[in-house]
């Protein structure tokens, strides 16, 4: 094992979405690569906005992509003690002060220095007054009048930040919760955390933090900031956009590694490649290909890549996949040879897990219900002497083969003087209910003698029962 530790800390205030997604990503990949650690933090601090529901959503995300923790998950709010303990070091060592300016005070002198063209920020009011702890007091970090302060980011390089830019920020609030730029600093301090990659959103907040690991003397983590997922227009990634939800595209069908494969690629990459198994993405992943420049989610792009990984993926493993695709179909499908069967002729065509349940249907259907215009172009009087001349061959045989089914259409094409696709085209849509399927004699040798029988016959008595059919209705 490395000494490498990610971590990721959602804010548990929804589902997880795509760019979150992304980040826990990068942090569990890189850990997996070194061989290192990855740690799950819960930021509930924000009790009015944190739900269970939300953690709950988050851990089923991250479950389903197979993002697995080694440590956590740790929730902010059971640490209240450990965050008092370092907010009376950094008070005893003359880095943070008690401040009993009222808010409207500090929005006055805030509003005074935008005034006179300076960066509204707290005027030190408080800072040297060595003001005990009272009710009204907020505690605020001492931050440093002059110097600067340099992110050293390894996807944005250096960034330079003047010191006498950051505000003395309040790091408790005076009812005793302590604020998150304090509280992230002192998780990762102690649960050893020495990679921190995450969205560039957080990049205004790095300076602050920064200090108090200088403050505190603790050495600094290696930082990245990413930059942001955006949606087709280039603004921000949001609902607008579609579905943001990791889970809504479980929902849909894609594929755990198909996701986290067309994830890792809005941010990262490794040449030209584009398909990488779960595998490659951990021996490959490095810090120093993560892109600077902004991911576009593209939907197109990621059912390609699905339907890529679905042809990848055992056929075993895809059935019981689609097992709960097809439940959702009203279907009750079990493992084996059969579904085995079906999905082979189905995985060609495939983009999702939905799509391939939808056009397995008629495989386990009691019933055909016919498309209308494919029962109008091909379920009509012109079909009923080859299907009936199809029928009588298909019995002659005990078991179908790719061979004698040939022989079979190939006999009636001869009987008939028919093409094969005016014959091909009606049995379709007698096995199938439409007029595009899997090929003809994969759907016979999987559905079996007695269904395509039962369907070609029930064909017939449907277009015998048209009342434009010749007489008999
Ligand atoms: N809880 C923060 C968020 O969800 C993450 C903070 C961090 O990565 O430092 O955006």
């Amino acid at each position: 094992m490395s000494d490498i530790i990610t971590r990721f800390p959602p804010s548990p205030t929804g589902h997880l979405h795509v760019g979150g997604a992304r980040t826990a990503l990068f942090n569990w990949l890189y850990a997996r690569h070194t061989h290192g650690k990855f740690v799950l933090r819960i930021e509930d601090t924000d009790t009015a906005r944190s739900t269970q529901a939300s953690v709950d959503a988050i851990f089923e995300a991250l479950e389903w992509l197979g993002i697995e923790w080694d440590e956590g998950p740790y929730f902010q709010t059971q640490r209240f003690d450990i965050y008092k303990e370092y907010l009376q070091k950094l008070i005893h060592a003359g880095h943070a002060y008690y401040c009993t300016c009222s808010s409207e005070k500090v929005e006055a002198m805030r509003a005074r220095a935008m005034e006179t063209g300076a960066k509204p920020k707290y005027d030190g009011t408080c800072r040297e007054k060595n003001l005990p702890k009272t009710d009204d007091a907020v505690v605020r970090f001492k931050a440093p009048l002059s110097g600067t302060t340099v992110l050293k980011d390894v996807v944005k390089g250096n960034i330079v930040f003047q010191n006498d830019e950051l505000d003395d920020y309040i790091i408790c609030r005076s009812d005793g919760t302590p604020t998150y730029n304090f509280v992230v600093v002192i998780d990762d301090i102690t649960m050893h955390i020495n990679t921190i990659i995450r969205g560039d959103d957080h990049v205004m907040n790095t300076p602050k933090q920064m200090l108090i690991y200088k403050a505190l003397d603790v050495p600094l983590p290696v930082y990245g900031h990413v930059p942001m997922v955006l949606g087709s227009d280039r603004t921000r990634l949001s609902k607008r956009h579609g579905a943001t939800s990791v889970t809504a595209y479980r929902d849909l069908g894609f594929l755990p590694d198909a996701f986290i494969n067309y994830l890792v690629r809005l941010g990262w990459s490794h040449g030209d490649q584009e398909f990488f198994t779960r595998d490659a993405l951990v021996e490959k992943f490095s810090l120093e290909n993560i892109g600077r420049s902004a991911g576009v989610f593209d939907q197109e792009k990621l059912l390609a890549l699905n339907a890529e990984h679905i042809k990848a993926t055992p056929v075993k493993t895809l059935a019981t996949l689609l097992i709960p695709f097809l439940k959702k179909e009203g279907i009750e499908a079990r493992e084996g040879v059969f579904i085995e069967g079906v999905i082979k002729t189905l995985v060609p065509r495939s983009k999702t897990l939905k799509e391939m349940a939808r056009d397995a249907i008629f495989y386990y259907a009691d019933t055909i219900e016919y498309e209308e215009k494919a029962a109008r172009k091909f379920l009509k009087d012109a079909a009923l002497e080859p299907l009936n001349m199809l029928i009588a061959e298909l019995q002659t045989l005990d078991t179908f083969t790719e061979k004698n089914l040939e022989d079979a259409f190939r006999a009636v094409m001869e009987k008939s003087g028919l093409k094969l696709g005016k014959i091909a085209q009606p049995v379709r849509v007698a096995l199938t209910g439409r007029t595009a399927s899997p090929g003809i004699f994969e759907i016979i040798e999987i559905i079996g003698k007695d269904t395509v029988l039962e369907r070609l016959i029930k064909a017939v008595d449907f277009i015998n029962a048209k009342p434009d059919s010749t007489g008999k209705a």
